[in-house]
């Protein structure tokens, strides 16, 4: 399904306390990314990924009844919503470069890949694509060898398309997941959220890959 993002600040009723928001709604996921702003914890960045066909309805909305919206669809957990700018859309597109490096160039974070907001990786993935990047570069630096060779650069590469490559394939998999209305889908989705929330091992590993804890991170990323 063809997805874009309308994306806005409000400022709620009750305080975010600090946390992410995520609801599902109907393939739609809502999200309620707390901001703070002059010590005022009642802000939130929204994040709504729907259809172009909602999103171009939400951005045509006066202030008061897109705050109403958001307010319904996310059951008025934070209480009443008002929007404190405008919304604006534009398309959800998962992309994958076919090379990150060529000689003294080299793609990190969104330039070599981007991917679907669902569950917040964007800023990690990018974050660690520079850190091993750096790496590369000061290792070869102490070997003296060139450092913007291919050879170099193209180690960069091979530490970080595989996991990047992982972790857009399960974003995708997350999304027809989550935006499917079949019922084998919905089942398997719940089942899957409700067991995964039971076996507090598993979601301790899932937990600690996505916050970039686990698996063979560079130095500056420990
Ligand atoms: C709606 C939405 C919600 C998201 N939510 C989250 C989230 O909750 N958590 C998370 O981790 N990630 C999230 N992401 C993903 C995250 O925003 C990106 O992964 C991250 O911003 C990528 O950082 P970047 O520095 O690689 O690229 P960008 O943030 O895109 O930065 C690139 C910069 O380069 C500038 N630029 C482009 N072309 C040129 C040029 N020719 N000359 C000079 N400057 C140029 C651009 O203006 C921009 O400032 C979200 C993405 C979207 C679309």
């Amino acid at each position: 399904m063809e997805q874009e993002a309308v994306v806005t600040t409000v400022r709620c009723e009750q305080s975010h306390g600090a946390t992410a928001r995520q609801a599902f709604i109907g393939g739609r996921p809502l999200a309620f990314l707390p901001l703070t702003v002059n010590g005022d914890d009642r802000f939130c960045s929204i994040v709504w990924s729907t259809t172009p066909e909602h999103a171009s309805e939400l951005t045509a909305y006066s202030a008061e009844a897109l705050g109403q919206a958001l307010g319904e669809a996310f059951d008025h957990r934070l209480g009443d919503v008002m929007p404190v700018d405008s919304a604006y859309r534009f398309p959800l597109v998962q992309r994958h470069a076919q090379h990150y490096v060529q000689p003294n160039f080299a793609l990190v974070g969104d330039a070599a890949h981007s991917i679907h907001p669902l569950a917040g990786q964007g800023v990690n993935l990018g974050l660690m694509d520079a850190a091993v990047l750096a790496e590369e570069v000061v290792a070869a630096w102490h070997r003296g060898a060139p450092w913007g060779s291919l050879a170099t650069l193209s180690r960069y590469e091979r530490r970080r398309r595989l996991g990047n490559t992982a972790m857009l394939g399960l974003m995708k998999g997350f999304k027809v997941l989550f935006g499917s209305h079949q019922p084998v889908f919905t089942l398997a989705r719940n089942l899957g959220m409700s067991g995964m929330n039971q076996l507090v091992p598993l979601k301790r590993v899932v937990m600690r890959q996505a916050t970039g804890e686990r698996g063979r991170l560079p130095a500056s990323c420990r």
